[in-house]
């Protein structure tokens, strides 16, 4: 089997696929042969060639329509990437408790919301796999991120218990740890800096590459481990952080 084309004939569906992350995702999986949908909750950066469903993975009932709509237009689903998600900053004497029910419910029972969705595709798949966006906050123990850290360990967690859970039917289940990847996102987080430009140049120079990691290099360690060429790995947590984690390296 061709690397190139390894996805041929199956069905992926990248949640938080119209930008950043999930749409390098989503990109780099048609290229390579899937056929490709995208749910997100603002399609307005999608490109034509890729077909998106408009749901909000807070909300259970557009996240049941958008996976049957999803399951009918590609007749069935074998591989999930769960990247859909949202930051938040402080300790956790910052957030009051509306907030912390916002981020959990995007970031952890959003991806419980999809999955649920999407098990009984998966289960008919005969390559069926998951890919959970997670971050390096998941252990990393990063200041002033106490409610991202602890919705990204829920995810790391999840990625382990729906490992051991879905083995046995075949479905395997990993999430990718990025570091700081150089995304709308993070462009955002920059242009609210008084210094933008410093701001990126000071970032740039802590990560251990001297560079942010970049949507299409998470992108391919999302691709890598739901190929059916990675049939024996699950429960995994692959780093994409440019050494951040590996060299026990902190940002400073
Ligand atoms: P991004 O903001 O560029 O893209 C996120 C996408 O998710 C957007 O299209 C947004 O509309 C969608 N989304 C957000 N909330 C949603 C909801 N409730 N329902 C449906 N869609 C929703 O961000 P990104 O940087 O590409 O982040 C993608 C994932 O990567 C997130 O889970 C994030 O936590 C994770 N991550 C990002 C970084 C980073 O530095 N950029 C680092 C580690 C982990």
């Amino acid at each position: 089997m061709s690397t190139h084309q390894e996805f041929a004939g199956l069905r992926a569906l990248v949640t938080g696929g119209a930008s950043g992350i999930g749409l390098a995702t989503a990109r780099l999986l048609a290229a390579r042969g899937a056929a490709v949908a995208v749910l997100d909750r603002d399609l307005g950066g999608l490109p034509g060639e890729l077909a998106g469903h408009t749901a909000d993975v807070t909300d259970d009932a557009s996240v049941v329509r958008a996976v049957e709509a999803v399951g009918v237009e590609l007749g069935g689903l074998d591989i999930l990437v769960n990247n859909a998600g949202i930051g938040a900053a402080g300790t956790v004497a910052d957030n009051d408790d509306a907030e912390w029910h916002r981020v959990l419910d995007v970031n952890v029972l959003g991806l419980v919301r999809v999955t649920r969705a999407c098990l009984p595709y998966l289960r008919a798949s005969a390559h069926a796999a998951i890919v959970n966006t997670c971050s390096i906050a998941a252990t990393a123990g990063l200041p002033q991120r106490a409610l991202y850290s602890a919705s990204k360990g829920a995810v790391q967690a999840l990625t382990l218990a729906m490992a051991a859970d879905h083995v046995r039917e075949g479905i395997r289940v990993n999430c990718v740890n990025p570091g700081t990847a150089d995304t709308p996102w993070v462009g955002r987080l920059l242009s609210a800096a008084t210094d933008p430009d410093g701001e990126r140049a000071a970032l740039n120079a802590r990560q251990p590459l001297g560079r942010l990691v970049s949507a299409e290099e998470v992108a391919y360690a999302i691709c890598t481990l739901a190929s059916p060429l990675a049939s024996a790995t699950t429960g995994a947590a692959v780093a994409v952080d440019g050494g951040m984690q590996g060299l026990r390296l902190r940002p400073s």
